[in-house]
């Protein structure tokens, strides 16, 4: 196939969206952006992303940043190890590199929360480095030009393709390559239906628009069925606030706060609840009233949430909780997005 990298080029040269990662792409600023874009849409990332810098301009700020206040800072975008990988990766970056990221893609790699893609994307953006920055984008966008049924969910077809992906690659120009690429995937070679083929730079290059298969590439393996669990939510008042309790250190939301919650747990009718909140060591006071169910959506794992609220009286937290009071819970504590519902019912 002839090269596509000039009409690329062009069209990302005339195109491309004006972004605050763009206009200044240092190393730090492209690792930051290119995380917070792994699960968000631009749109949604840019005020977190302008409030993240101000609030931590470099990495030994990050480095140093109290826990609670970065998952402040994250609260809303969710999968919240990213931000927990971004800071370990911080304190690294500071002990073995004084502070500024390594113009080396292994190097870069080996730290934490950092795969080939966003190895890739820093490497070849930030540093000119001549490397691939491969994502879901440009996986598709290949898809279509080689008419490929391969699975994308297949590594030694992701190989393939990232080979092909630096047989078009200029030396002189790898990052502007790389996001040109991405940049084509997002506003061209949409996903999920009909690509914009009319307004594409490679069309006439492109093997599945000319055989009328492009909406139907990439093929992908069926993902797996998610877990479903049913989940039992208390939230329990006193005249101190909300109790929270505080999740462990590692696995799902590690480390955030929630209401009292029972996973795996359906905990039917106000006996049980009461009987739970015993248990803990809670004085219960009024009769725990039921309120409406809710679910909530992991990449691997479907919670049903069933929520309960129930008045005690002052009283010590049980060890691992605390009370909150309204303001607290807006300032200091982070409820991940998991307990929208629960949320509403607070107040918040
Ligand atoms: S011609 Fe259509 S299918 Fe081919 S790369 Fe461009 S937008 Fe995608």
């Amino acid at each position: 196939m002839e090269n596509i990298a000039p009409a690329l080029l062009d069209w990302f040269y005339k195109n491309r969206r004006i972004l605050p990662f763009r206009t200044d792409p240092s190393p730090y600023h492209v690792w930051l952006s290119e995380i917070m874009l792994q699960q968000t849409r631009v749109a949604a990332a840019l005020p977190y992303y302008e409030r993240f810098l101000r609030e931590l301009p470099d990495i030994p700020a990050l480095a140093a940043c109290d826990p609670e206040k970065l998952h402040k800072l994250w609260e809303g975008l969710g999968y919240y190890s990213r931000v927990r990988n971004l800071q370990k990766a911080a304190r690294i970056v500071c002990e073995q590199y004084g502070g500024d990221l390594p113009a080396d893609y292994d190097a870069l790699l080996a730290l934490p929360g950092i795969g080939e893609y966003t190895a890739g994307a820093i490497a070849s953006i930030s540093f000119g480095l001549a490397v691939p920055a491969v994502d879901g984008n440009v996986l598709r966008v290949f898809a279509r030009l080689y008419n490929d049924d391969g699975f994308i969910t297949d590594p030694a077809v992701k190989r393939l393709f990232t080979a092909r992906v630096m047989d078009h690659q200029p030396p002189d120009a790898p990052g502007d390559y790389n996001q040109a690429l991405m940049e084509l995937g997002a506003l061209v070679c949409l996903p999920g239906g009909e690509p914009l083929c009319g307004q594409c730079p490679l069309a006439d290059l492109c093997a599945g628009r000319k055989a009328g298969r492009a909406r139907d590439l990439p093929r992908k393996a069926v993902p797996k069925a998610r877990k479903q669990t049913e989940v039992t939510v208390i939230l329990a008042e006193s005249p101190e606030g909300w109790l929270l309790q505080q999740r462990p250190p590692k696995g799902l939301l590690a480390g955030l706060w929630q209401p009292l919650t029972f996973e795996d747990t359906l905990l039917e009718g106000p006996g049980a609840v009461r009987d739970a909140l015993e248990e803990l060591g809670l004085d219960t006071g009024d009769q725990p009233r039921p309120l409406p169910g809710a679910k909530h959506i992991f990449s691997h794992i479907e919670w049903h949430l069933h929520l309960w609220r129930v008045q005690l009286p002052a009283q010590p937290a049980p060890a691992g909780c605390v009370w909150a009071s309204c303001q607290a819970l807006r300032e200091e504590y982070t409820l991940p997005g998991a307990f929208k519902a629960c949320k509403k019912e607070m107040g918040l």
